[in-house]
């Protein structure tokens, strides 16, 4: 640990996976740190407890890619895609998916994307284990690779241009048939023919808990956790100029030397507290869990035509995915987890064995033995997260919008912020994620 700054004190907002990083970086150089979360480090509420568990150096693959936005029609009319957009919520999202749908307007514009993508990805199951292993949880982290199943060859072959992407960012895989496809994956049903095996990936076993587990080793050692909802900064003089003073809460004033913003979907109501304008908007997804499948998928499989990850837990059967654009405050609709529940039954014959799973899960009813989730992905329109100093505010830094990928990119996000924090070298180019890109437009 360095003693370079022992007494400046560090605000964390936000105990998700990606505020937890931070606070064990910034504790690691030397900080005094106070995490400051309204509910409960990995709770419900947190995209981080519902996440498809998944730490893939593979998913370097933007949502928007070249070609999208022909989608849009069918994905606003057809109740059954993976990826559904309220109408209604059409005018409000509308700026967020203008930028959307420009970031994967060309190849070229994707490749400089997966590659910002995989500076953060690539060793995601290494910096997990490793930091796993410091908290004392090292099962939490399983490093069995992940497939990707698809019905036929040719079906791989039309996403030509999401593994030319991973190709060019490193990614090593396995084309998997028959027998060596079945070893793999025991349980899935025939509709399967063909798969992508990645061995370099990983899964978290218990994303909630993991989560809890570091905040809980932070505070043994020091780190204070303020139940408190942050909501605006105070500063000497006014932004766009002002330097921090403290971080304003509902239970109180916290002075502090650094504040770093990592509250998940709600950072940009806090970010435009310290003056800046962001593009971020929740990618809405959802989850089922069966709690007694009476199998595991080791390891962790995404069928190439559903987008699904599918993850065996320490609470069970994880089916997660769906992106479903509307505000935030929007009812969850259930019958997307009723999608993932569909699915599930029809590939995993041996789920039907348990009639409980049978049921239909709607607004009201929740079968016996299965358990739902809705939940932000917190999300930018590049896919890109927001990671370093404030523009409105000295001493306030960002640390969110990583929509699809937080879970397995927090550990190395953390560190390249602590080291923006620390004004040294960087472990690797700060630059894509830098907030002024949206100046750009
Ligand atoms: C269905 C689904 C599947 C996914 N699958 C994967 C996957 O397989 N792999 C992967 O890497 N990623 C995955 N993701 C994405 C990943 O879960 C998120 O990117 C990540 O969890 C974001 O972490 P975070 O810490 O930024 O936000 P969150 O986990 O949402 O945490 C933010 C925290 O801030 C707190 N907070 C908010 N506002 C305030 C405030 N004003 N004051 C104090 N506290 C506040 C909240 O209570 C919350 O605890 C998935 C997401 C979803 C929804």
């Amino acid at each position: 640990m360095s003693s370079s700054s022992p007494t400046r004190h560090a605000v964390v907002i936000g105990a998700g996976i990606v505020g937890v990083c931070c606070a064990y970086e910034l504790w690691r150089d030397g900080y005094r740190v106070t995490l400051v979360e309204h509910a409960s480090p990995g709770g419900e509420q947190a995209a981080s407890y519902g996440n498809g568990a998944w730490l893939s150096p593979s998913s370097v693959v933007p949502m928007s890619m070249p070609g999208l936005w022909k989608k849009i029609p069918g994905y606003l009319f057809n109740a059954d895609s993976p990826l559904r957009l309220r109408w209604w919520a059409l005018p409000m999202l509308a700026p967020w998916l203008l930028r959307f749908l420009l970031a994967g307007r060309s190849k070229a514009q994707v490749q400089v994307t997966a590659r910002a993508l995989s500076q953060l990805l690539h060793d995601a199951p290494e910096r997990h284990r490793v930091l796993a292993d410091a908290v004392g949880r090292p099962e939490l982290i399983r490093k069995a690779g992940l497939l990707y199943p698809y019905p036929t060859r040719d079906s791989f072959l039309a996403e030509a241009l999401a593994w030319q992407l991973r190709r060019e960012n490193g990614i090593v895989w396995e084309e998997v048939e028959g027998e060596r496809l079945r070893a793999l994956a025991p349980d899935l049903g025939p509709h399967y023919r063909f798969g992508i095996h990645v061995p370099a990936g990983g899964n978290c076993t218990n994303p909630g808990d993991y989560v809890a587990a570091i905040a809980t080793f932070l505070q043994a050692r020091g780190v204070a956790l303020k139940q408190a909802r942050a909501l605006d900064f105070a500063r000497a003089g006014a932004a766009p100029s002002g330097a921090l003073e403290a971080v304003l809460t509902d239970q109180g004033r916290i002075d502090c030397d650094l504040a770093i913003i990592a509250a998940g979907v709600h950072s940009r109501a806090l970010a435009q507290a310290a003056g800046d304008r962001v593009f971020l908007e929740s990618e809405r997804g959802y989850h089922v869990v069966f709690e007694q499948p009476g199998f595991e998928v080791t390891p962790p499989l995404m069928p190439g035509d559903a987008k699904m990850a599918i993850t065996s837990t320490t609470r069970g059967f994880r089916v997660s995915g769906q992106v479903e654009l509307a505000t935030i405050g929007a009812a969850p609709d259930w019958g997307r987890a009723e999608l993932l529940r569909r699915f599930a039954l029809n590939h995993f014959p041996a789920l039907a064995g348990n009639a409980d799973h049978t049921a239909r899960i709607d607004g009201t009813h929740l079968p016996k033995g299965l358990k739902r989730w809705m939940g932000h992905r917190p999300s930018t329109p590049d896919g890109l997260p927001v990671l370093g100093p404030s523009q409105g505010t000295r001493g306030v830094f960002h640390a969110f919008g990583h929509g699809h990928v937080g879970l397995a990119s927090a550990p190395a996000s953390a560190r390249l912020l602590a080291d923006l924090i620390r004004g040294g070298p960087s472990i690797f180019d700060a630059r894509p994620y830098a907030i002024q890109r949206f100046r750009r437009g």
